[in-house]
């Protein structure tokens, strides 16, 4: 293999306008259109986003360059110039290994849809699996080791996903990763889903796919909804929240001080609370509380 040319097409401009110059890369493309219409685009607005112009503005605007000047000296030019590009080896052995990689994931990614669409995968670790690049970038990794040419194609993909799957768990981490994309899902006016998600069919109501996620996830439905709860210590007498002692020698007995009560509390006569702005959220009828 050797070296390779390419073609690209460059947009530049420069500008003055006397208290400020400037020169940029707007674009660079195999394919000329995009620039041109980018080109005429700051012609129409005499260059407005580069250079002010006041008064007489004399312009020039041809398919590759656009020039303005005006009375008191001030310019922007434009201009696309084609340049050929030379791939080094290295560099197109880089593409060609990136194309692979695409390529493979592509037998993957269809793989995995069969696998679902023939009901072998149980639906959260489809929906877990599908666009996620880390999960994809094992599975490519575990193929170089395991291909040899020996092995069938199909039957390397076998081993291969298969022992992914076999390793994911159903976690917290994994329902944290879910309960994101779930947030993709567009909700009708009466609340039910507008798509399939993880084997719930479109029209579902999102409480009964709330009620999965809160009967998987150690902390319940709310926790995922809310991120994690900030507790505040209150004084177990009065109920206000209490602050930690500042003075060095009187934390070690009295960890706190309560300002309603004014005195210096012992950590048993405090307890954690939940802050005033997550005790009025009411979980679902059967859903795990706070
Ligand atoms: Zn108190």
């Amino acid at each position: 293999m050797g070296n390779s040319k390419v073609l690209l097409y460059v947009l530049h401009g420069a500008w003055d306008s006397q208290s400020a110059d400037g020169v940029m890369v707007l674009g660079v493309s195999v394919d000329i259109e995009p620039l041109q219409k980018r080109l005429d685009e700051i012609a129409e607005s005499k260059a407005g986003e580069f250079v002010e112009m006041c008064g007489y503005i004399q312009e020039e605007h041809g398919e590759r360059y656009y020039e303005a000047v005006n009375v008191s000296g001030k310019y922007a030019k434009f201009y696309i110039t084609e340049h050929y590009v030379e791939l080094s080896e290295s560099l197109m052995g880089e593409i060609s290994r990136d194309m692979e990689k695409l390529d493979r994931s592509r037998d993957v990614e269809e793989y995995l849809r069969n696998l679902y669409d023939g009901g072998s995968v149980i639906p959260w670790v489809h929906e877990y699996m599908d666009g996620n690049e880390e999960v994809m970038e094992e599975i490519l990794q575990l193929f170089g080791k395991a291909e040899d040419c020996n092995t069938p194609f199909n039957t390397t993909m076998d081993i291969v996903v298969g022992s992914v799957i076999k390793s994911l768990r159903l976690d917290d981490e994994k329902l944290e990763y879910l309960w994101e994309k779930f947030g993709d899902i567009l909700i009708d006016d009466d609340e039910c889903i507008l798509d399939d998600f993880m084997g719930f069919e479109c029209g579902t109501h999102r409480e009964i796919v709330w009620r999965w996620f809160d009967e998987h996830h150690s902390k319940g439905v709310v926790h995922l909804m809310l991120g994690p709860v900030p507790e505040k210590i209150v004084c177990k007498k009065c109920g206000t929240e209490v602050r930690p002692e500042e003075d060095e020698e009187l934390r070690n007995e009295y960890p706190y001080y309560c300002p309603e009560c004014d005195e210096n509390k012992y950590s048993f006569e405090c307890e954690g609370g939940v802050t005033d702005e997550y005790k009025d959220i009411v979980p679902l009828p059967g859903c795990q509380q706070l």
